[in-house]
């Protein structure tokens, strides 16, 4: 029996990873639920998987939901960051499911690693804020990591690899990460002015949550993707080819020294990629369909549109500079809360990120102190640029 903690449980990751738990309870056991604020859905979740801790971020949202909660003996709810870096820590915790959207997701993931857990890893911002930080917590906590994002879950299931987790790149020429090109494939920067939230939302494949899917449609979660591979995998970025593939079937390729491409396929269901981590290095029924390929019908791949989306240029920019991801991240988030609460446009966000990285003083952070004090640095930068104005002049 594995006990698992979930972070995130209330959003789509989190929602994606109990609906696989809960077709095996002969195999995994819920431990830890977190959440944020979401306390009707995580009383849902806490009835229904019982964990030994609920941990919400928001100290009112605990204190709601302890109250829902009291004829629940055996869960006892926690409030706040310190508590879950503590709890995921426990020894009733062996693997620890990283799906807190954004940089919050980066304590809770390090505490995991520290202290030696399998960390299914989902929160892609973590790793590209804190890249070096991470995967030393990693090697010295001696923990197992295990990429949930469905590129890179597909790296990694593409590649030899030994009985940590460690993928074994001595034979590999070149990673190809696909990208499915979000709602906006096709179209010009200029006709993506107007575009709503709701439509920058509405991912052809994908069921995603907001921030992802607005990183999807401005290409800017490839950028954050192509990062977290570097660090993954311990490649340049020059070793990673980035391929359009619109119909998200193939979900990645490795292509070896002597000419062969390793490609997985599958159903864009998140669920595939979960289960893969959650039986690694066994298999498990994971609820999916399976995939038709007859009915799929055609494969097709193209080069991305740098010129329409320029927030992966500039992403490509960015992970040459030392910190540079660091910045790109967290001025992205805070340009897509501006664009999904309608103070900026979709054709905003990258002028925000853009001037961020220009008023940021770039280097490499070398603890958690720092990479905290760069990201928090880049998050005024973006909001100064932001109530400037300075992001509606020019393009
Ligand atoms: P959602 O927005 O659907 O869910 C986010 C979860 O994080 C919710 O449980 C939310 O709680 C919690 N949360 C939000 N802010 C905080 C905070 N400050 N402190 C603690 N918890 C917080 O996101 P997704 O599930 O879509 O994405 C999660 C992560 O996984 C992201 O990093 C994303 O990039 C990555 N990912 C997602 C994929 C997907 O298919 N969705 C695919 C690949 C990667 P509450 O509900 O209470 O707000
Ligand atoms: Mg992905």
């Amino acid at each position: 029996m594995r006990r698992i903690a979930v972070l995130g449980a209330t959003g789509s990751i989190g929602r994606s990873t109990l609906d696989v738990i809960q077709r095996h309870p002969d195999r995994y056991q819920v431990t830890l639920l977190s959440a944020h604020r979401s306390v009707d859905d995580m009383e849902v979740l806490c009835r229904a998987h019982q964990p030994t801790h609920a941990v919400m971020g928001d100290p009112d949202a605990a204190a709601a939901l302890a109250e829902r909660l009291t004829d629940l003996s055996a869960v006892t709810v926690e409030s706040g960051a310190a508590f879950l870096d503590d709890l995921v820590a426990e020894p009733n915790v062996d693997s620890v499911v990283a799906g807190i959207v954004g940089f919050a997701g980066l304590r809770p993931t390090l505490s995991a690693a520290r202290a030696g857990k399998t960390i299914l890893l989902a929160n892609k911002e973590a790793l590209v804020s804190a890249g070096g930080l991470f995967m030393e917590t990693v090697r010295q906590g001696g923990a197992t990591l295990l990429p949930v994002d469905s590129e890179h879950n597909a790296m990694h299931q593409c590649l030899p690899v030994a009985s940590d987790g460690r993928p074994d790149m001595v034979d590999v020429e070149k990673i190809i990460l696909t990208a499915s090109g979000g709602p906006f494939r096709g179209r010009s920067r200029s006709s993506l002015d107007a575009v709503t939230p709701a439509e920058a939302c509405a991912h052809p494949n994908w069921s995603m949550g907001q921030k992802i899917s607005v990183d999807s449609a401005t290409l800017a979660n490839k950028g954050l993707e192509l990062a977290e591979a570097c660090w993954l995998f311990d490649r340049s970025p020059d070793e990673i080819e980035i391929v359009v593939h619109p119909q998200s079937i193939v979900h990645s390729m490795i292509r070896y020294r002597d000419g062969s491409v390793l490609a997985q396929l599958g159903q864009p269901d998140m669920r595939t990629p979960i289960a893969y981590c959650l039986a690694w290095p066994e298999r498990v029924d994971a609820g999916v369909e399976a995939l038709d390929i007859v009915s799929a019908g055609r494969l097709d791949f193209e080069a991305p549109d740098l010129e329409a989306f320029p927030c992966l240029a500039l992403a490509q920019w960015a992970i040459s500079q030392p910190g540079g991801m660091c910045v790109f991240s967290a001025a992205n988030e805070i340009a897509v809360a501006a664009f999904l609460s309608g103070e900026i446009r979709f054709t905003d966000i990258h002028k925000v990120i853009d001037a961020a990285l220009k008023a940021t003083d770039l280097a490499e952070p070398d603890s958690l102190d720092a990479v905290q004090a760069l990201d928090q640095k880049a998050r005024e930068a973006a909001q100064e640029s932001i109530a400037s104005g300075l992001t509606r002049s020019g393009s």
